[in-house]
């Protein structure tokens, strides 16, 4: 049916993150038909891609289907694909999904996809040292985590344990921090007692940053804070250190005093974002320049120079060196779909697109956290139950809200790690797709 026939406005958002979905949801009562199109079925909740990667929470607690949240939207519908071009003449955006190949047109486009993981130019790293971007990532995180102890068990030689045993996290900004936090908190408090040949508590995990501090973003004061925490932990602190190369039993890095290499077989990027390629075309495609990250450089409201209709948001865009963080993304995403209200409307639109920052926190370890609000700056137990508040406010769906919290009580409280399965699949299917993908004509 033409839906422009029957006078009703096209929206069509592409992407469904934090950006995507709540412009996607702002437009619930707006005169508009809403597509929108998102590379998997599931909508990611980042943020907490690090506790699926070390067993506390499941994979689909922190992924609910975009089509169940949106099930109540009648004027919303979701449509699996990846957008690979973005043709702002005719308007329209074509997508792939396994075996499919579509076009969708649209009067008003947001595109909302996201950023990926950058090796700085050092790609090849990747697979030796996963980044943590996607479910798939999390779960092949969970998988070469795990499976270090278990083949640690199997070994004799001291120095294959040591290998084994020794996890390298590079960056140390608040995911990187994170994941050193809870693979400390696994080797020293949950495994021990489960291997008859290993003590986990032998553990060594490595964190790593060129800078010369840790959460750099967070002032000198939580830096410091967060700093001492992670040694009480045992997490080795290596800042002032960059990487230089990685490969399947270790990694080289130059340091203060020169040259060194530490032998490891679980390596965790946790380093460096870069724009998506869809980014690239859309740049392409509407003559926009982008920043050095690749980001699209949008007018103040949000929108693609020239382009009144097209509107750029979340981690994609670049606009006055705001973070990519989620509520830039969320922020950004209602405002663009407020200005597509206002002009159905017949009223002014441009205005430019004011971010409120409600400040940042990370987890260091159970009851300690550091959080920054304005000028207030909070740590320990207090950062800690202020990091819980808002996990659940925005974690999507009740039931993964209540699901989330048990689980959270298992690891906390108790010892347990409840999703601690990983399957050859998960850990192996890359490699295999990437080898795969050589041997096609
Ligand atoms: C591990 C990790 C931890 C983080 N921790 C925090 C935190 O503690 N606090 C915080 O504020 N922020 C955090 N962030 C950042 C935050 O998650 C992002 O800023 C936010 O998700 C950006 O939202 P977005 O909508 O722009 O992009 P995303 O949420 O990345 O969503 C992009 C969506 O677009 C889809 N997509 C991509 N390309 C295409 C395409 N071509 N076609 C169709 N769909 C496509 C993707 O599948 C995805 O669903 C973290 C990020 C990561 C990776």
């Amino acid at each position: 049916m033409d839906e422009r026939a029957q006078g009703r406005h096209r929206v069509v958002v592409v992407g469904a993150g934090f950006g995507g979905l709540f412009a996607t949801k702002a437009l619930k009562n707006a005169p508009v038909e809403v597509t929108l199109i998102n590379g998997t079925a599931h909508h990611l909740f980042q943020p907490l891609l690090y506790q699926v990667a070390t067993g506390i929470l499941s994979e689909g607690e922190i992924a609910p289907p975009i089509r169940e949240i949106l099930k109540r939207q009648k004027n919303a519908k979701v449509l699996l694909g990846t957008v690979t071009e973005v043709d702002p003449e005719a308007r329209t955006v074509t997508a792939v999904a396994p075996g499919a190949s579509y076009t969708v047109e649209y009067d008003s486009l947001i595109v909302a996809a996201g950023a990926s993981q950058s090796y700085f130019g050092n790609d090849r790293f990747a697979e030796h040292a996963p980044g943590m971007k996607s479910i798939d990532d999390a779960l092949e995180l969970r998988g070469r985590i795990f499976g270090a102890f278990e083949l640690a068990e199997l070994e004799t030689d001291p120095a294959a344990i040591e290998r084994w045993l020794t996890f390298v996290v590079v960056g140390a900004g608040p995911t990187g921090v994170e994941m050193a936090g809870q693979i400390a908190e696994l080797a020293h408090r949950h495994l021990p007692g489960q291997y008859r040949n290993i003590d986990p508590k032998q553990a060594r995990i490595i964190l790593i940053d060129a800078l010369d501090t840790v959460l750099s973003s967070f002032g000198d004061h939580l830096s410091t804070k967060a700093l001492r925490q992670l040694h009480t932990m045992g997490v080795e602190v290596e800042l002032g250190t960059k990487v230089v190369d990685v490969d399947e039993t270790g990694i080289e890095v130059e340091t203060r005093n020169g040259h060194q290499r530490i032998e490891s077989m679980t390596k965790i990027w946790a380093a460096g974002v870069a724009a998506p390629s869809l980014s690239t075309q859309l740049a392409k495609a509407t003559g926009a320049s982008t920043d050095r990250a690749g980001r699209l450089e949008v007018n103040p409201d949000c929108t693609v120079p020239g382009h009144p209709e097209i509107f750029a948001i979340g981690d994609m865009m670049s606009l006055d060196r705001l973070p990519g963080v989620a509520q830039v993304a969320i922020q950004s995403g209602r405002h663009a779909a407020g200005q597509i209200k206002q002009r159905l409307a017949g009223q002014p639109t441009g205005q430019p697109f004011k971010y409120f920052d409600k400040g940042s926190m990370a987890t260091i370890s159970r009851f300690s956290a550091v959080a920054s609000v304005g000028k207030l700056h909070f740590s320990g137990v207090i950062g800690w139950l202020m990091w819980l508040a808002v996990h659940l406010l925005y974690l999507v769906g009740f039931k993964n809200r209540v699901t989330a919290v048990l689980h959270w009580f298992v690891s906390f409280i108790g010892r347990g790690r409840s999703e601690r399965v990983a399957t050859f699949q998960q850990v192996f299917a890359r490699r295999a797709l990437q080898e795969y993908r050589q041997h096609l004509p």
